[in-house]
């Protein structure tokens, strides 16, 4: 059965010293067995602090993540960071398409697809961010724009590179506003994302995907989210800087 997973995306905050504190603060809880042995939790702090965190994080319990990488494998590439580069430094998943990359910096599909191949092909993990921004949810256009981003990428896939995957609803009006879907909203398109998944792969790969929420999700409002059952954890943004605050959604499960 799938993997129940929190993942800390810390976006650009914390200098390197402060973020190795934080992540030694996390590792130290989840090693002495705080949380849930089968959660997954996984941290995503910026490029400058991943090896310093590295050195620090057990990376049995913790999982080191990127919050991007380049379109290339290598070369002339000024100010980029590769797939290959990470991998050397500990690094097993990164996350994909977040709505800011896609917003401030014009990640299209066309470019998501070429970084999902070469993690896919470094034998790390994707994490995937897919989500309607306010208009769209409005327009009762939300169905309709998941199932683009995900056909557009994802189901170009073979079934086992699909495997690896891990999905992120991530309605766009939630994500730092204070603003979080209500359980049914997150239940109903993560229900319906799922499906899209069992018609292309099968049920069987469809249960086996792990679906996170992530939009404002903080501890007062995990347990609900969590409890629906086709949420399978978080992608948290502003709640993953504090090790209470993050430890508080991971012990949710
Ligand atoms: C995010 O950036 O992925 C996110 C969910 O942010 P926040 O939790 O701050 O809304």
């Amino acid at each position: 059965m799938r993997k129940n997973i929190v993942a800390g995306n810390w976006k650009m905050n914390t200098t390197v010293s402060e973020g190795v504190e934080l992540a030694k603060g996390i590792s130290n809880a989840v090693s002495n067995g705080i949380n849930n042995a089968e959660t997954g939790v996984v941290i995503a702090p910026p490029f400058t602090h991943l090896y310093a965190v590295g050195e620090q994080i057990n990376h049995d319990k913790v999982c080191l993540a990127a919050q991007d990488c380049a379109t290339e494998e290598k070369g002339a590439y000024t100010g980029e960071i590769s797939v290959a580069m990470l991998k050397s430094i500990g690094v097993k998943a990164v996350i994909l398409g977040h709505s800011e990359r896609r917003t401030y910096y014009g990640e299209t599909n066309e470019t998501l697809l070429k970084k999902i191949n070469l993690v896919l092909k470094n034998d790390m993990k994707p994490i995937f961010c897919i989500g309607e921004v306010l208009a769209q949810r409005e327009a009762g256009k939300h169905f309709d724009v998941v199932k683009e981003q995900i056909e557009s990428v994802l189901f170009t896939l073979s079934a086992d590179d699909f495997k690896n995957v891990i999905v992120a609803y991530e309605p766009v009006w939630a994500i730092g506003t204070g603003v979080t879907a209500s359980s049914e909203q997150a239940q109903e398109i993560h229900a319906y994302i799922r499906k899209l998944i069992s018609e292309k792969y099968g049920t069987e790969v469809a249960d086996n995907t792990t679906i996170l929420y992530g939009g404002s999700c903080k501890p007062s409002n995990a347990k609900e989210l969590f409890s629906q059952p086709d949420v399978d954890g978080g992608l948290i943004g502003g709640a993953s800087l504090k090790v209470e605050d993050f430890m508080g959604i991971v012990n949710t499960f």
